[in-house]
């Protein structure tokens, strides 16, 4: 299942001119099959409502809407959003394009899977934990390795616990992210939440 729907995802066009500020990057179609691969395993994906926050490319909502799920795709930025429906509509996949600033979200969803900016200079990063711990029942999150431990303290003060954290190394743009001169490796956490009983 997962080889087949890296395969599917690999199709997903990528963003053509990335606004940097936002940190636009499409998720690696490995990593995302990855993410929803194990979402899907605890029964996440399948029949279940998922936000995507700060959708993007579309990779992990498409994804989701490929493995079954109802979708609700979370995008601020107009080319992001022409993207995503370019992208919704090559696959022949419906999905609910909301064009908003995440803090804005107000709907009740079971999962949410992100990928979110995770900027030096701001916060934004913990602004969609904060979104997301509110609004859904279980979380799928991906960020740079070095703020794991603020990511963990910041649920542990919400409604929702750590079920785990699996670990990755991807190649970013080298415009992006928290690598070395020398590599643009990236080393990455996916956070997984789930709401307390
Ligand atoms: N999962 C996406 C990741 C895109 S990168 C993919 O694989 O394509 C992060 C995305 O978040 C960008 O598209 C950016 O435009 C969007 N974004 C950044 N800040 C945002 C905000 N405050 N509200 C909504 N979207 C935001």
């Amino acid at each position: 299942m997962k080889t087949q729907l890296k395969k599917e995802l690999s199709n997903i066009g990528d963003f053509e001119n990335p606004r940097i500020s936002l940190e636009q990057y499409r998720t690696p179609p490995g990593l995302a099959a990855d993410l929803l691969h194990t979402a899907y395993m605890q029964d996440d994906i399948k029949d279940q409502k998922v936000a995507d926050l700060g959708a993007g490319t579309g990779m992990l909502g498409l994804g989701a809407r490929l493995l079954g799920a109802e979708v609700v795709a979370v995008e601020k930025e107009d080319d992001a959003v022409r993207l995503l429906r370019e992208n919704a509509e090559m696959l022949g996949l419906e999905a609910e394009v909301v064009q908003q600033d995440i803090e804005e979200f107000d709907q009740e969803v079971d999962t949410v899977l992100m990928n979110p900016p995770f900027s030096h200079h701001s916060d934004i990063g913990l602004k969609f934990w904060e979104k997301a711990l509110q609004h859904s029942d279980a979380v799928y999150g991906i960020s740079p390795r070095g703020l794991r431990e603020r990511i963990k303290d910041f649920v542990g003060n919400s409604s929702h616990e750590v079920l785990g954290v699996e670990e990755y190394s991807i190649s970013l743009p080298p415009s992006y992210g928290f690598h070395t001169e020398e590599s643009h490796e990236t080393e990455i956490d996916l956070i997984i939440t789930r709401r307390k009983e």
